[in-house]
């Protein structure tokens, strides 16, 4: 016998118990879109790898380490999309979505990354995306933060996270902070990690993200990004921080939040659990004005986040904040051979009147007894048993799954009306 096949490491199967999670936080995310009048935009999944390089940056860890690039037939280099944002600006600027007019798009769906496998992180995960663009002020950095936190408090989820916000600066603020934070480590080489060293050419802001304990007294007496802002940066996170306060929300500045990819400027924010370990980050998010002329558009401003909806599953799964799954309404007990093709039948006729029951057959002729059983399992209410005789006088009879009330029997005509009745009845 050969053996079995396996998925590819890093890419999971997503099981019907739990795709019941994924539905219901789908269903959150699409009304939490639409409440706020965001309009949904489909994206590949694949892109030119340069579009990536471009936007994220060639020396973050997702271009350097993380895509999943190759070659397609005719020698182009493609690549898996590692994230939506710059599909996103490329398509808003190839069909011209952002002359003269705002935009509110959001997009959900896999991202791969080829990273270590481990729990919260995998080479296939999903995101959901929202992106604004023609909103320079901090309005929308806001109201983005507010979209977050109504969905966590639909999911129910409000008091397990919290918000931490930064602001990055201008680009210019951050060249010059980045030349002042290069000095200050540069001072302090011998203490660094291999990693931190690496990026001191390459990406030094992030060094302050390292989640190294021994590197932490270190960073904790780097010079801050705030320090290094001017008036106008100061002003929008000045304002954001106030309307942040006006709507109640509560949020840590974080002064070390610097966000993996290249394009961000001014706000920052992520969403972090401590109910998931290390991979605590469930939403990230921030402005990047410069990344649409960087990909060839006029001047636009934009603003957006994506959350980890693999991250985010966990969370409801751990908490128990899942959904029951969704039992049968009715159950075609079917008896003999005969009655196989006329309850498929009448199981159809059922859908067409009554189209909000849900209506399951056996599939296969089995015994009466193990058709009981599914139906028991099924959850349904009620069976609908059709044999010889029922065919024959055009009766249904019904058993009463739930209670102790006698079976009975009635015409096939009534059965829509009976049905309606009952389940209003029943409803709770
Ligand atoms: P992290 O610091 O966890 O690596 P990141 O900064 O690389 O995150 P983003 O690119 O900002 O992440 O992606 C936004 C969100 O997508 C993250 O906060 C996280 O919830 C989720 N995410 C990112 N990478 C993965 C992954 N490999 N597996 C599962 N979820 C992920
Ligand atoms: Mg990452």
């Amino acid at each position: 016998m050969s053996a079995k096949l396996q998925s590819v490491r890093g890419m999971r199967d997503i099981l019907p118990e739990q795709s019941i999670v994924w539905q219901h936080l789908e269903q959150q995310v699409f009304t939490c879109a639409h409440q706020y009048g965001y309009q949904e935009i489909r994206l590949p999944l694949l892109e030119k790898t340069e579009l990536f390089k471009r936007s994220i940056g060639e020396v973050t860890d997702i271009v350097e380490k993380e895509m999943y690039t190759f070659e397609d037939r005719n020698g182009d280099s493609l690549s898996l999309r590692p994230e939506g944002t710059a599909s996103c600006v490329r398509a808003a600027l190839q069909h011209g979505l952002l002359h003269n007019q705002t935009q509110r798009l959001f997009y959900l769906g896999p991202m791969f990354r080829h990273e270590r496998p481990q729990k919260g992180r995998y080479r296939q995960f999903s995101q959901v995306g929202f992106e604004t663009f023609g909103f320079p002020n901090a309005f929308i950095d806001a109201e983005l933060i507010m979209l977050s936190a109504r969905l966590w408090r639909a999911l129910g989820l409000a008091d397990r996270v919290k918000l931490e916000i930064n602001s990055l600066g201008s680009n210019e603020e951050r060249a010059a902070f980045r030349s002042q934070l290069v000095g200050y480590f540069k001072q302090h080489q011998s203490d660094l990690d291999d990693e931190s060293i690496r990026r001191l050419n390459s990406n030094p802001l992030r060094i302050l993200d390292s989640k190294n304990p021994d590197m932490s007294e270190l960073i904790a007496s780097a010079p801050s990004l705030l320090d290094a802002l001017g008036t106008e940066s100061l002003a929008h996170f000045q304002q954001l921080r106030e309307l942040l306060d006006l709507a109640d929300l509560q949020y840590r500045v974080n002064p070390c939040l610097v966000r993996g990819l290249d394009y961000y400027c001014h706000t920052v924010f992520e969403w972090v659990t401590d109910d998931l370990g290390a991979q605590g980050t469930v939403c990230a998010g921030g402005r990047y004005d410069g990344l649409v002329t960087q990909l060839g558009g006029k001047p636009c401003a934009a603003s957006g986040m994506a959350m980890g909806l693999d991250r985010l599953v966990e969370l409801l799964s751990e908490l128990s904040l899942v959904p029951a799954a969704q039992s049968a309404d009715l159950f075609m007990v079917t008896l003999g051979d005969e009655a196989m093709g006329a309850s498929l039948l009448l199981a159809e006729a059922l859908r067409n009147q009554a189209p909000h029951l849900k209506v399951v057959h056996p599939g296969v002729s089995t015994s009466a007894k193990a058709q009981f059983k599914k139906a028991d399992q099924s959850g349904a209410e009620l069976a609908l048993i059709l044999g010889a005789e029922e065919i024959e006088q055009q009766l249904v009879a019904v058993k009463f799954l739930k209670s102790l009330e006698p079976q009975k029997s009635l015409p096939q005509s009534e059965l829509v009306t009976f049905l309606k009745d009952y389940f209003k009845a029943h409803a709770n």
